[in-house]
């Protein structure tokens, strides 16, 4: 069956109610838990900028939503530090978003949409671009050099990266949509009900390219600058591009236990299992061509049970 005919049936079993049926007579293996990055308005022109794919319609996300809301149980960070301590047991169908590296349309266009579905969700923020108001270190290479420049860098030494990729990134515009949260912006999200600040190291370093005091100091200064800003204690964690074994290593596992985070994500795509551990959670990596039908799909019969 080719992908378009697979779309239209998968929108069909949506739209009679197949997926809410059998959703809600599963239970899910672990927290699903999905891994989103940034938000984009429907009517941006495709192809407009890099890296496309991590900027999911608002219209889908709003079909993610309403199916989270619908068929499963949402769960924030602190249910689930509550079942591992014992006192309340997860629900059947857990699930919990995620947002990494901190995109100002987390902000004006995901949030409202979590609000309005009452959606708890976990940002991990990275702060140098925040503070600096300057893109990520791979919009800023893929501007200068393409999108397919950026992979080589993720497997550079740290201080080269460092040299010639983080040190001084461009500045852009808060209207730009590669554009991360202003501290204010950011400071307001994490008042509103439901929503978590985590870290996300202070420039997007592959930690694993560091020397381990490099790691500590990317760690550090990030959790530093986030709970200087919303006033809370940063403890959950998410690895820049989040390959277990390949992007972070012993050491960085070592710098977190040390600091006291006490939930790490990967993107090792599986439920997170109450086998796996709490500093190497898996989640599911969701793009903006996954829309509400194809998520339903995942959720009742793909993701590996
Ligand atoms: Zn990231």
């Amino acid at each position: 069956m080719n992908f378009v005919a697979a779309q239209s049936i998968k929108r069909g079993l949506l739209a009679t109610g197949h997926y809410r049926r059998a959703l809600r007579r599963s239970r899910f293996p672990g927290v699903a838990v999905l891994g989103y990055h940034a938000l984009r308005s429907d009517d941006w022109p495709t192809g407009s900028m890099a890296f496309e794919n991590l900027h999911v319609r608002a219209s889908t996300f709003e079909a993610h939503c309403r199916l989270m809301r619908e068929t499963c149980d949402p769960i924030t960070l602190d249910d689930w530090r509550a079942a591992l301590l014992g006192t309340a047991p997860l629900p059947p169908r857990p699930v919990l978003a995620t947002f990494d590296d901190g995109y100002r349309s987390v902000f004006t266009i995901a949030a409202p949409i979590l609000a309005a579905f009452d959606l708890p969700a976990v940002v991990f923020a990275c702060s140098d671009p925040i503070e600096r108001r300057s893109l990520l270190w791979f919009d800023d290479v893929a501007e200068r050099d393409g999108e397919a420049a950026v992979e080589p860098w993720k497997g550079r030494e740290y201080e080269r990266w460092l040299a010639e990729c983080a040190t001084a990134p461009r500045i852009v515009a808060d209207a730009d949509p590669r554009a991360l949260m202003t501290i204010p912006e950011l400071q307001a999200l994490s008042r509103q009900r439901g929503i978590e600040i985590g870290a996300h190291t202070s420039r997007h370093a592959i930690l694993a390219r560091a020397t381990p005091a490099a790691q500590r100091e990317e760690i550090g200064e990030n959790r530093a600058a986030l709970e200087a800003w919303i006033g809370r204690p940063v403890r959950a964690f998410a690895y820049p591009n989040g390959r277990p074994g390949v992007d972070y290593n012993g050491e960085t596992l070592t710098i977190l236990r040390e600091l006291g985070f006490d939930f790490g994500f990967t993107m090792r795509p599986a439920f997170a299992t109450a086998a796996e551990p709490p500093l190497e959670r898996s989640r599911f990596m969701v793009v903006a061509e996954v829309m509400g039908p194809e998520l339903a799909h995942r959720m009742a019969y793909t993701w590996p049970r």
